[in-house]
């Protein structure tokens, strides 16, 4: 039985680019989706500094072209990541704000507040995003918010989910639960359907976000939610159509202009305002009109795109979906005609050339849209967290199992990858696999951790390493080895070497590279500075518009 916290609790789904908050309410038996200052349901990961304060959600995103270098978005893609990760490299070319490495070769994001130099990691802006939901929250429920379960994409890796929580943490969150996007959207369907005394269904969550892509085969059958597999692509979505039409755009205004802007923040920052724009209008029309009044040195750009030629810039990006598709359909061992439900999430799951691509693959099914797709993973989040409240009544009777989205496992001699917990295993779960010296003598065992589906171990995701002294013997002596995965999907390894009676037990618990306790103390103490900041100025605007009246 889970452990169950006091206090209300909230669903927050941290998205790429956009976040959003809901909270189970018993009284009318559904979540409800918490609208934010502005009214609006869905909330910009945006958070903005400029000369004399921070800016977050839709004040920060409504000023990105005039502050560009300091306006950060997609903290997500780079959470968990290396700087020199080549996705991330990638992804620095077209960001207005500058990117540096930082210690370990973690992402340092500089930007200029209240005239000075400040350099934030990506947790600390995550934090920032989920501070503004947890303050939403609390203005809707008229009571402090401490408890929250946050979503991740299924595909997140352990050290990005394990950033997640820090950034929860220094938010001033208790973060109750990791879960994944699909499983939540399926959460919330699965609900809706439940209502209508469906009793069976084999359902297929196909979650194409703003900055990832996800994809989950569920048994919904009575009170039980089992994931029979999810698949993956932490870095696609939404952004990369952006990006492709940007490049575009810039390519459009050299050839009519003979000027180079892709080295410009602002003229960059107004041409991918006006791609997503765009993007959108070509979900319902056939055709987007770009104007935008003196972009780059007085110069006014138009231009008709058609959906013919977005279709054609990002072809590439939706095939990459389907073969993601597939590959869920072969872990699974299912066959795509046992899908009852084909449930589309995330904003990007309206274009229509996806729709075509996933309505063809499924031999014609209907697909189903009767959930909102940018609001259905946070109401399922919603959900779990009031699964695991003690205060909330009238909470719906489910269990939910979820798998493991990469296969974790040890090196062994050679940098063969040995496989303990393969891809796709119902988590929590606990595996204990034996490993043998191969040295007389040996004085201790290396165990290094590594997550991903390559048989040469180094190619794969290193997730920590440690030695375990051991007793001299001749080689073959038996070191334990036990892989946990908790119910966020986060691992713990432990090894022992019994046969000495004389046990050690190693846990890796802050793998090279992720935030140390004392860091995550500094920055809660940060965080609270950046809050004092933000209500000094904001007081002092106050009594400046009291002056004014
Ligand atoms: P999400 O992460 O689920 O909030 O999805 C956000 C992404 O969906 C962003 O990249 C949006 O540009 C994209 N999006 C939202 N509405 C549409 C639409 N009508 N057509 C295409 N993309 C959209």
């Amino acid at each position: 039985m889970a452990k169950k916290y006091k206090g209300p609790a909230i669903g927050i789904d941290l998205g790429t680019t956009y976040s959003c908050a809901a909270v189970w309410q018993g009284q009318n038996n559904r979540a409800e989706i918490i609208h934010n200052d502005q009214g609006n349901r869905i909330t910009p990961s945006f958070v903005a500094f400029t000369t004399d304060l921070r800016l977050i959600g839709d004040a920060a995103k409504n000023q990105a072209s005039r502050n560009p270098g300091n306006t950060i978005f997609d903290a997500k893609r780079l959470i968990g990541r290396k700087y020199s990760d080549s996705v991330i490299q990638d992804d620095i070319q077209l960001w207005p704000f500058k990117v540096v490495a930082g210690t370990d070769d973690n992402p340092q994001i500089i930007v200029q507040y209240m005239g000075e130099e400040k350099r934030l990691c990506a947790e600390e802006i995550s934090s920032i995003v989920l501070t503004k939901m947890r303050e939403i929250a609390e203005k809707f429920l008229e009571s402090p918010i401490k408890n929250a379960v946050i979503t991740v994409p299924a595909y997140f890796n352990d050290s990005q989910r394990k950033a997640t929580k820090d950034a929860g943490a220094i938010a001033g969150l208790n973060v109750m639960r990791i879960i994944n996007e699909p499983t939540a959207a399926a959460l919330a369907y699965g609900l809706q359907k439940r209502k209508s005394n469906v009793e069976k269904r084999n359902v297929f969550i196909f979650d194409l976000g703003g900055g990832t892509f996800d994809v989950s085969i569920l048994k919904l059958k009575g009170d039980s939610f089992e994931v029979k597999a999810t698949s993956g692509d932490t870095h696609l979505g939404g952004e990369d159509f952006d990006n492709r039409m940007v490049s575009y755009l810039v390519k459009e205004f050299k050839r009519k202009n003979t000027v180079d802007i892709s080295g410009n923040p602002k003229a960059l920052r107004k041409l991918r305002n006006a791609a997503e724009k765009a993007k959108r209008t070509l979900s319902f029309d056939l055709e987007a009109i770009i104007d935008i009044d003196a972009l780059y040195q007085g110069i006014d750009f138009a231009l008709s795109v058609s959906r013919a030629k977005f279709e054609q810039l990002n072809m590439d990006l939706f095939e990459k979906c389907l073969e993601i598709v597939k590959s869920c359909f072969s872990d699974a061992k299912m066959d795509k005609s046992s899908i009852d439900d084909v449930v589309l999430v995330g904003g990007s799951s309206r274009i229509p050339k996806v729709q075509q691509l996933l309505h063809e693959f499924f031999e014609g099914k209907e697909l189903c849209s009767s959930i909102n797709p940018d609001e259905a993973v946070a109401y399922g989040a919603a959900v779990q967290a009031a699964l695991l409240s003690e205060d909330v009544n009238n909470v719906p009777k489910l269990e939910l199992q979820d798998v493991t989205p990469l296969s974790l496992g040890k090196a062994v001699v050679g940098d063969v990858m040995t496989v303990v917990i393969p891809r796709n295993t119902s988590i929590p779960v606990k595996i204990t696999k034996e490993f043998f010296t191969i040295e007389d003598n040996q004085s201790a065992a290396e165990i290094k951790v590594y997550e991903g589906e390559r048989m040469i171990a180094s190619e794969n995701n290193l997730l920590g390493l440690f030695n375990l002294p051991i007793r001299r013997a001749p080689r073959g002596l038996t070191v334990q080895v036990c892989f946990t995965i908790d119910a966020d999907g986060i691992l713990n390894v432990s090894a022992e070497e019994e046969s000495s009676g004389n046990k050690k037990d190693i846990t890796i618990t802050n793998e090279n590279g992720r935030l140390s306790c004392e860091e995550i103390e500094r920055m809660i103490k940060e965080a609270e500075h950046f809050k004092s900041e933000d209500m000094k100025h904001m007081e002092k605007v106050r009594a400046m518009n009291a002056l004014n009246i």
